[in-house]
């Protein structure tokens, strides 16, 4: 076999720049919650892939289910019979979902295809054009997706026109609104919802709005879980118009905040869910689930994709739904998150270091920590505009790296995430909040 060396410079000049990277290594072992580098490094991963691999690298229960199912069928085509683990997971996956309401699903690949199919169904049914999404949103990158994300420039820049008929509107998250970090939820909860009246009013009129797109714990635009308030609210106006409310629980879902669904906080039930990432631990999965009475409306043939609902990624997703009941995953993730906060707020409390943290935020092991930037200087009375460190998100990030943990930043702001595996243990997780105390204390001296 070729030389580490070798390989990385093949991925230096054959690999497209268009795939951004943290690090310049390459991954050869997961396991748990530590993956190993071409060098030897162990690297403690609170990346999770990006809130993919949730029962931590290479479940052994998950493995070897779905290396059963590579020796007994790999590839059953849906549009010419079901698998047996096809059906299996949706079986699996009635009863948690946060309504009985939602009973008739479809499975994909990846999380854009998901979005692209619900977005699709939502116009097709409601006979309307128009989707409504967040300021900061992040759906993905296919075209469909790219149009419907709008946290960060970069995606789609240059690669216009964008699928027509999408209109932003700010979530409620303090930067959307100009506000400091200490308003009051209400307050941007109210000010988020009057913006989307008025984009009712003089953008979109209800009826040729088809859909209302949320992530319940906005991800890439910071880490900000939605106000239950703020989805009641748009639960409320969504039925006064006839508009479907659509939740992106690509990131969010199975078991990353503590429980099954962020959709739980709330109580609101939405039209549609999607889901992926967590659904197989790293194979390649994604999901729609909305409600029957919707789906029997579509023509045999309008959905479906080659690989959609593969029966080796099913198959893990069967005994991802098992090890979630048999190791009380949600158990696990509640302790833990407890855990992560009070590591985090101890740092807060360091006078070195406590003022240029703005905020520590989340649900579950969905947590963000928001540093003082210039551009939010002046909102900080403790760390006044000149002072006010530049760039500290990625300098953290990049600290922790070079300390052997892995920790991602989120698009604009100044946010570190925190997005371990859910079966992390109390060792682990408090190594990684001793190797992040230290990275900060060390970027900010
Ligand atoms: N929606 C959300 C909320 C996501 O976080 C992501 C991926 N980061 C996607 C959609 C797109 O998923 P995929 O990368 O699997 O296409």
């Amino acid at each position: 076999a070729s030389s580490a060396e070798t390989l990385l410079k093949v991925g230096a000049d054959h690999v497209t720049k268009g795939m951004g990277r943290l690090t310049e290594a390459i991954m050869t072992k997961g396991e748990g919650s530590y993956l190993t580098l071409h060098d030897g490094r162990r690297m403690l991963d609170f990346t999770c892939g990006i809130g993919v691999t949730n029962l931590g690298h290479c479940h052994p229960k998950v493995s070897k289910a779905a290396a059963d199912q590579c020796m007994n069928l790999v590839h059953g085509q849906i549009s010419i019979a079901y698998h047996q683990k096809y059906l299996e997971l949706v079986e699996n996956l009635i009863p948690v979902m946060p309504d009985p309401s939602l009973d008739s699903f479809f499975l994909w690949n990846s999380g854009s295809e998901a979005v692209e199919a619900a977005i699709k169904m939502a116009r097709y049914i409601t006979k309307r054009q128009n989707v409504i999404v967040m300021h900061g949103a992040y759906h993905g990158r296919t075209f469909g997706a790219m149009a419907l994300t709008r946290s960060k420039t970069v995606y789609f820049d240059g690669s216009e026109p964008l699928m027509p008929g999408v209109f932003p509107m700010p979530f409620p998250y303090w930067h959307q609104h100009n506000l400091p970090p200490t308003t009051s939820e209400d307050e941007l909860v109210s000010r988020s919802l009057y913006q989307l009246e008025l984009l009712l009013q003089q953008q979109t009129a209800p009826t040729r709005t088809a859909a209302i797109l949320v992530e319940p714990v906005i991800g890439e635009g910071g880490y900000v879980p939605a106000p239950p308030s703020f989805l009641k609210g748009l639960r409320e106006i969504a039925d006064k118009h006839g508009i479907l409310l659509i939740f992106d629980e690509v990131q969010s879902g199975f078991g990353r905040t503590g429980k099954y669904f962020a959709t739980e906080y709330s109580g609101v039930r939405p039209d549609m869910l999607i889901m992926a990432k967590g659904i197989a631990n790293g194979f390649p999965l994604s999901g729609v689930v909305t409600r029957k009475e919707l789906t029997d409306q579509l023509k045999p043939g309008q959905m479906g994709g080659t690989y959609a609902g593969n029966a080796v990624a099913c198959a893990a997703a069967v005994a991802c739904a098992e090890v979630m009941k048999e190791e009380n995953i949600l158990v696990n993730t509640q302790k833990r998150s407890t855990e992560l906060f009070a590591a985090l707020e101890r740092v807060r409390q360091n006078p070195a270091v406590g003022k240029h943290i703005l905020d520590i935020r989340g649900l579950g092991l969905m947590v963000g920590v928001e540093f003082a930037s210039p551009a939010t200087s002046k909102y900080d009375v403790a760390a006044p505009s000149p002072n006010a460190p530049k760039n500290m998100a990625s300098r953290v990030a990049k600290r922790c790296i070079e300390k052997g943990m892995y920790l991602l930043t989120t698009s604009i702001y100044e946010v570190v995430r925190f997005i371990p595996p859910l079966n992390i243990s109390e060792e682990d997780m408090k190594k990684g909040c001793d190797i992040f105390a230290e990275a900060v204390e060390e970027v900010v001296k």
